[in-house]
């Protein structure tokens, strides 16, 4: 059974419409190929709101907890999802396309029947096209480069003193 939210969009803005819940990541089809797993929800809030020009638009914050594929070790890498953004609804292709070039705010198309669902997938998926990997020292795939600690370290490995203390210890009796 899948989760269906759907609203009018400009007529949630007048009303000054509020829905918030939480949406099992199962859900979110376009995800899957993602996912280490399909567990976990994505809690959300919609608010119709003016921004201070008196444009109408919906203000969306996402949170929740995912469990994701590395894209370099492929291992588990967990992810915190935590949007809070602003999106103009554009009445036609033109308006849409004129707050596409004023790059300060996002736009989307107002829609009689707009998929709130399908609208946090997108938020989703545009947070996550950065890169969804382990930071380099946590990824099991991630060689580090050499670098002087390195060297130092190694060096001390092969200085002839340290092994000679190393032998020494194995050499005395346990008490
Ligand atoms: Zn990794």
């Amino acid at each position: 059974m899948s989760v269906r939210i759907v609203i009018d969009s400009l007529d949630f803005v007048r009303n000054a419409g509020e829905r918030h819940g939480k949406i099992p990541i199962s859900e979110f089809k376009r995800l899957h190929s993602l996912l280490f797993d399909h567990g976990g929800e994505l809690s959300f809030y919609v608010a119709g709101q003016y921004d201070e020009n008196e444009r109408p638009g919906l203000y969306l914050e996402i949170q929740g907890n995912m469990q994701l594929n590395c894209q370099r070790c492929l291992d588990k890498l967990s992810y915190h999802v935590d949007i809070q953004t602003f999106l103009l609804l554009a009445k036609n292709e033109t308006e849409l396309s004129q707050h596409d070039d004023d790059d300060i705010s996002d736009a989307i198309l107002a829609a009689p029947e707009l998929d709130i669902v399908s609208l946090i997938e997108d938020e989703v998926m545009l947070d996550l096209s950065i890169s969804v990997r382990h930071p380099d020292n946590e990824c099991s795939m991630h060689s580090p480069a050499p670098n002087k600690n390195h060297l130092i370290d190694q060096a001390k490995n092969k200085h002839p003193f340290a092994a000679l203390a190393s032998l020494k210890k194995q050499i005395e009796p346990k008490e």
